[in-house]
């Protein structure tokens, strides 16, 4: 019969086994649990993402806010941009 799902080895009798197997089919030992998506990390992941999405939406709108208000403050016509090279 052909293997062809994942396998990964047993640590102790060496043994190709299945990549979700909790216990060797081969030396009937205890494994340690097969590599899987960081479910652990998922919700730093989630947590780091939202702090970012909230902290980078909050300097959005107080930019916002701030380029808004200066709108105010300027009363004359904006200027051409100034060119910071001398010329030649
Ligand atoms: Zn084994």
């Amino acid at each position: 019969m052909l293997i062809a799902m994942r396998t990964r080895i047993c640590p102790f009798c060496k043994e190709a086994i299945h990549v979700q197997a909790v216990v060797c089919r081969y030396c009937r030992r205890d494994l340690p649990p097969a590599e899987q998506p960081r479910r652990k990390n998922s919700h730093a992941w989630l947590a780091a993402i939202a702090a970012a999405g909230i902290i980078v939406s909050g300097a959005a709108f107080l930019a916002a806010e701030f380029l808004r208000e200066r709108k105010n403050w300027l009363t004359e016509p904006p200027r051409p941009p100034e060119s910071q090279n001398p010329p030649d």
